[in-house]
């Protein structure tokens, strides 16, 4: 390398990767009023919070979500993941098949074993960084014996994950997920009713606007199958009318095509025949039930056939929530029932429900319709001038900020003009002036920026007064 390439080298600004973004205050302050507020809402029904890895083994969702699925075949972001020698031999000698083969062989022998192992293994696991959270929820409560508590246990998440997606509103590559699940126990319809239910009134209170429920049920392993088998024969027949996509999803996963917003197909799939009317008898009654549920507990809802959910896992009741602002990346929680998952990945036979809400797009629905927070500037900045004033400011800003007020200490002393402008950009209520008279007089003069108003305060009448405009 050239001297000259080394220096432009070295002068290369980095930035954010594509896809991804640095949440910046204030917004930070919007994310952590509606994370607080689903800690608050999801607590009042009984969930207690899950903290997952970032990443995991590549298979856990290949397994769970679907291999023809857009987040498995095109959006996850995998890689291997080297073992070291240890581990792998540590991987060897746990193997139960292995051990009994490791009986009466000295350890020289057991060496020479475990070594012509090692040589077979794979150098490397895939890992992948999670494109949701409900597989690693379902492989948390298998690997946790939960199932052995009482039941059904109740979980949410809070946190990012990731798909390789084309960025645009409402859609990027690192995004943020906030979720619940509730597993074992029975698959009553009131459990599906209640977790729409807290889902709604999570909305309800960040006063999301132009909120719609849809809801639908996919049937089950029985009545599933045959329904799918006539969708592909109707498909089968208008097949040189679809897109691409279609076409092929007509023999990978034919309920997909009816998720298709592709407008020359839209009359098309309004003809295909509809899975409500060939759910077997129990999934009729469990959809008709869930439905009753909902209005008894007051949450409006609007059937939809057409409502299929990207990953294979759902069954029975599926259910999508739209909100205003978003564009077309409307969709702000998906959800539904996937009782055979904990199954699929080891685990006992346990019914399990939930939803994921795209945080971002909640955030940016609540902003475009002027319900995000305002910017929260600080109650109180100090203007000290004087030496004398300074270890009255220092006292006077940890006081302050023992009893909960935001305040602005300058760390030098400015002109009192200055001080008044920047406590106005900064956007101060009040500003506590600390020059030589207030100190010497123990009487400190507090300014009310909107006003011009002035008064004069002692330590503990001022701490008084400022409770009272809280
Ligand atoms: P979409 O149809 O919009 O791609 P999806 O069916 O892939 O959504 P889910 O896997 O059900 O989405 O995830 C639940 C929610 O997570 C979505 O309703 C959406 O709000 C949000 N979400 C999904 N992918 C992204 C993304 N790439 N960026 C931002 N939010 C996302
Ligand atoms: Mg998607």
């Amino acid at each position: 390398m050239s001297e000259g390439a080394v220096k432009k080298e070295e002068r290369r600004r980095f930035q954010a990767i594509k896809g991804t973004r640095d949440l910046l205050p204030p917004e930070t302050a919007l994310w952590n009023r509606v994370e607080q507020t689903a800690h608050e809402v999801f607590g009042t029904f009984g969930y207690g919070e899950i903290r997952l890895p970032i990443f995991e083994p590549t298979d856990l969702f290949a397994r769970s979500i679907g291999l023809d699925t857009d987040v498995v075949s095109k959006e996850m972001y995998s890689f291997p993941d080297p073992l070291d020698r240890y581990e792998r031999a540590a991987q060897i000698l746990s193997t139960p098949s292995k051990i009994a083969g490791y009986f009466g062989m000295d350890q020289q022998q057991r060496a020479n074993a475990v070594q012509k192992e090692l040589e077979t293994l794979p150098a490397a696991e895939w890992v992948t960084l999670r494109p949701e959270a409900t597989a690693s929820v379902c492989r948390a409560y298998i690997e946790h014996n939960m199932q052995q508590g009482p039941q059904p246990v109740k979980l949410y998440y809070i946190g990012p994950m990731f798909r390789r997606e084309r960025p645009q509103k409402g859609r990027y590559r690192q995004f943020y997920q906030i979720g619940a699940e509730i597993l074992g126990g029975t698959d009553a319809p009131a459990i599906d009713a209640e977790v729409i239910e807290m889902v709604m009134t999570f909305f309800e209170r960040l006063e999301l606007q132009g909120v719609q429920l849809d809801v639908n049920s996919i049937g089950c392993r029985e009545c599933r199958p045959k329904y799918v088998e006539k969708l592909r024969a109707e498909l089968v027949k208008v097949k040189d009318k679809l897109g691409a996509d279609s076409q092929r999803r007509i023999e990978t996963n034919p309920l997909r095509v009816l998720d298709s917003k592709l407008e020359h197909e839209q009359p098309i799939i309004e003809k295909l025949p509809r899975i409500a009317d060939h759910l077997c008898e129990d999934c009729k009654a469990h959809y008709a039930a869930v439905k009753k549920e909902l209005q008894l507990r007051g949450v409006e809802y609007q059937e939809n056939w057409r409502l299929v959910r990207g990953l294979d896992y759902y069954m029975r009741t599926t259910f999508e929530i739209t909100a205003k602002g978003l564009g077309s990346q409307n969709a702000v929680c998906g959800g539904g029932r996937y009782d055979g998952l904990v199954e699929l990945l080891g685990g006992p036979p346990t019914k399990g429900i939930g939803f994921a809400i795209g945080e971002d797009r909640l955030i940016l629905s609540l902003q475009e319709s002027g319900k995000g927070a305002a910017a929260q500037g600080r109650d109180v900045y100090i203007a000290w001038m004087g030496e004398n004033a300074r270890a009255t400011a220092v006292r006077a800003a940890k006081s302050l900020r023992n009893a909960g007020f935001s305040v602005e200490l300058p760390p030098v002393e400015q002109k009192f003009g200055k001080a008044l402008g920047q406590a106005d950009k900064l956007g101060a209520r009040f500003a506590l002036i600390l020059g030589d008279n207030e100190v010497a007089s123990g009487e400190w003069t507090l300014k009310t920026l909107a006003t011009g108003e002035q008064g004069k305060f002692t330590e503990m009448k001022l701490l008084e007064f400022l409770q009272t405009e809280k």
